[in-house]
């Protein structure tokens, strides 16, 4: 049965074919149901207006099509994450209400620091090496109320040794332990912005998406968004992880990776039949 769907793509490069499998895949399940292309442009620099247009006109090319984004308009305007934060500032205050979250002044060096100290027994991040679990022993004991974020980042207090269990369209049944496979995350940057995954639960949220299609590089993610859902009362939606597209030498497509963008095997001569 098609689910209301998105697209989500970061403008920071150019979409590349496993973006293209994603979203084909998106738009296939969400046929018919409305799908909202939504840009996540909330990593200020990084983030450029020429890849939101690229991107557009990539997916276009490929025959994609949306019932609701940025260049068209649609009820649960904006599209652009960047123009959203009062929702976002609405969502952590309901987190800062329910005691869920705390102020975390370490920063990421800190943190990377106690992960690997002797005493510290939290285990090697398997899902993201490059980011240590979040060492329980940064955690403050108690914190004031607060009625904004302020200049420091905030972080979700994750139930330490629960296991998140969820079923997945593709993937099966995925488990993930708070604690082990992930730490208390971020939830508010210091430089006032959200973080990914307060914004992305509070926009799927807003616009009502019933299917989450996005890659498998997310799935720990979405343990740590079924965590926010509960604390907010929201129901989560379904979830359809794709898999990976690697390039010939084994390696994940990054969006640094040449040659592999949609454009390239646009100008290669490829058609949006051959790519999909
Ligand atoms: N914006 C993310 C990306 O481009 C996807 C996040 C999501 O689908 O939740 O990788």
């Amino acid at each position: 049965m098609p689910r209301r769907g998105r697209l989500a793509p970061t403008p920071t490069g150019l979409l590349h074919v496993g973006h293209a499998q994603t979203f084909a895949i998106a738009f296939q399940r969400a046929a018919g149901a409305g799908l909202v292309m939504r840009i996540e442009d909330l990593d200020g620099p990084r983030c450029r207006e020429e890849f939101v247009a690229a991107a557009i006109e990539d997916l276009r090319w490929l025959g994609l099509t949306w019932t609701e984004g940025p260049e068209i308009g649609g009820p649960h305007a904006p599209y652009r994450q960047s123009e959203r934060t009062a929702w976002y500032l609405d969502v952590w205050r309901r987190l800062e209400a329910v005691g869920t979250i705390y102020p975390s002044p370490h920063s990421r060096k800190d943190v990377e620091e106690a992960a690997s100290a002797p005493h510290e027994t939290s285990r090697p991040n398997v899902h993201s090496p490059a980011e240590p679990i979040f060492p329980i022993a940064l955690r403050p004991a108690s914190w004031p109320r607060a009625s904004e974020p302020g200049p420091v980042a905030w972080r979700f207090k994750v139930p330490y040794g629960r296991v998140i269990t969820f079923h997945d369209a593709l993937c099966g049944q995925v488990s993930r332990t708070a604690g082990v496979d992930f730490g208390d995350f971020v939830v508010w940057r210091r430089d006032a912005l959200p973080a990914y995954e307060l914004a992305a639960v509070a926009d799927d949220h807003a616009m009502q998406i019933e299917e989450v299609v996005r890659g498998e590089d997310l799935l720990t993610s979405t343990a740590r968004q079924l965590l926010l859902y509960e604390a907010l009362g929201w129901s989560p939606p379904d979830w359809c992880h794709t898999p990976l597209v690697c390039d010939a030498a084994g390696h994940r497509l990054a969006k640094r990776t040449g040659g592999l963008t949609i454009r390239d095997l646009r100008a290669a001569g490829k058609s949006p039949q051959e790519l999909l």
